[in-house]
């Protein structure tokens, strides 16, 4: 997605003059690309006029129209997802908070409200976790494990059969015990949708929740719709949390599912660990979505990490990315580990090549990626790298001098410049000095 609509961007730069023609035919690209991430057609259409109001507004003489395109989809896109609300969820402290998880089997919900219990349990929250899943075998001792491994207080059992009594003592229990957060989990088995969702509206009555989140899988696409339309009738849940966005969906669907039940992402699983749950970002998730990397958390981490700065970032918020920035940031890697969360925001295809190898394997290849660049001189750091296809010599010699390959070194070249590209591309995107800057 990000590149069809990154490169229908790039073509209206190539045009010489943008006139409506050139326009238009973007927003068709543009849309066509959102259609086939899973994006609703109603929404698309809706974000194509609203796109073109933006465009035409504020096409003036001057303005630099990519800039101005880019801009106002990446804001549109942002604005489809984001409530415009710091937090979604503000359970009070020395009150009881009774949350409900609802959501299809498979979705994440026994492994999100883990991950939420132990998110509140670190803010000095008193949680507890009631297992209403009578549904499937084994559900109980799943909550259970997952429970005791983060020191969950839980409550479940293994001989009622009824889902709606389970839940009710459950919470009982625990109101009387003064707990603060009451995380109930239900089944959500795919038989018989109809009592599914009935099942939800008595549990719903039966522990009358503050909070109902919807537990949805990034990766299911177009069904997200219809799906959490579904759930929004029976449960009229006020927030949802987007799982599996650690693999390869890039959750276009869930853009249809916040838009169709007006419900805010509030979280995002990003991983089978209790730890590997995240408040929601608009921004970062439509960067993702449109395939720009996480430059915004990448850019974060660094900072909170106090590490070798110098002035990478500023250089790429500047649009430019030499391969001494590039050094600076594989080192700055080399130091936060762990590995695999991290390279998984890394832009310009490195991110993929390296959750292909394992973390010992992709450690190998950022050491020699840094030895390449320790056999650089100072001025092929300082350059952009045009000066290696200017005299290849010099690639010989960095890659003697590194104990590395020709192909390496040369692949080490291809990913600054994909970098350097990149940062050209999101210039006025990141609001650095000198771009257009962003809201928010
Ligand atoms: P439930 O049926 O809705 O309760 O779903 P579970 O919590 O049992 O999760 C189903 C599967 O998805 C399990 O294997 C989980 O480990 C996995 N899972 C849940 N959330 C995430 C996530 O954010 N990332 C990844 N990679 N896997 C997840
Ligand atoms: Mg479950």
């Amino acid at each position: 997605l990000g590149r069809r609509i990154n490169s229908a961007v790039a073509d209206v730069s190539k045009a010489n003059v943008v006139d409506e023609s050139v326009i238009s035919g973007l927003l068709k690209e543009i849309c066509n690309a959102l259609l086939e991430s899973d994006v609703n057609v109603k929404l698309v259409s809706r974000l194509r006029n609203k796109l073109k109001a933006t465009i035409d507004a504020q096409d003036k003489p001057g303005v630099n129209k990519k800039k101005l395109i880019q801009k106002a989809v990446f804001d549109e896109l942002c604005d489809l997802v984001d409530c415009h609300q710091s937090e979604i969820f503000k359970p009070k402290k020395k009150q009881t908070n009774v949350v409900m998880f609802v959501g299809l089997q498979g979705a994440g919900k026994t492994t999100s409200c883990t991950k939420l219990a132990v998110y509140y349990q670190r803010r000095g929250f008193k949680v507890g976790l009631v297992c209403a899943d009578t549904f499937r075998a084994g559900a109980f001792d799943q909550l259970k494990q997952n429970a005791t491994k983060s020191k969950i207080p839980y409550y479940g059992s293994y001989t009622e059969t009824d889902p709606v009594k389970v839940a009710f003592d459950g919470v009982e229990k625990f109101k009387k015990e003064k707990f603060e957060i009451i995380i109930v989990d239900t089944s959500g088995r795919h038989r018989q949708e109809a009592e599914l969702f009935e099942e939800m509206v008595q549990i719903g009555e039966a522990v009358k929740p503050n909070q109902t989140i919807m537990v949805l899988d990034a990766s299911i696409g177009q069904a997200a719709e219809a799906q959490s339309k579904a759930f929004k009738e029976s449960s009229n849940f006020g927030a949802i949390i987007l799982t599996k966005l650690d693999g390869h969906a890039k959750g276009g669907g869930a853009i249809s599912a916040v838009a169709a039940t007006e419900t805010p992402i509030a979280f995002i699983g990003t991983g089978e660990h209790v730890h590997d749950l995240e408040t929601f970002s608009p921004r970062q998730f439509i960067s993702k979505l449109l395939g720009i990397g996480d430059i915004q958390g990448l850019m974060e981490h660094v900072q909170s990490l106090d590490l070798d700065q110098k002035d990478s970032m500023k250089n790429f918020s500047e649009g430019k990315f030499t391969l001494e920035d590039f050094q600076t940031q594989m080192g700055n890697i080399m130091k936060m580990g762990p590995l695999s969360k991290l390279t998984s925001m890394l832009p310009g295809g490195l991110g993929q090549m390296m959750s292909q190898v394992g973390d010992e394997e992709t450690s190998k290849r950022l050491k020699r990626m840094i030895y390449i660049m320790d056999s650089m001189t100072k001025q092929e750091l300082k350059s952009d790298g045009k000066i290696f296809i200017e005299e290849p010599t010099r690639i010989l010699r960095v890659a003697r001098g590194s104990g590395t390959s020709v192909t390496e070194v040369e692949l080490v070249l291809m990913q600054q410049k994909m970098m350097a590209k990149m940062a050209s591309s999101t210039k006025g995107m990141m609001g650095g000095p000198g771009g257009a800057g962003m809201p928010g």
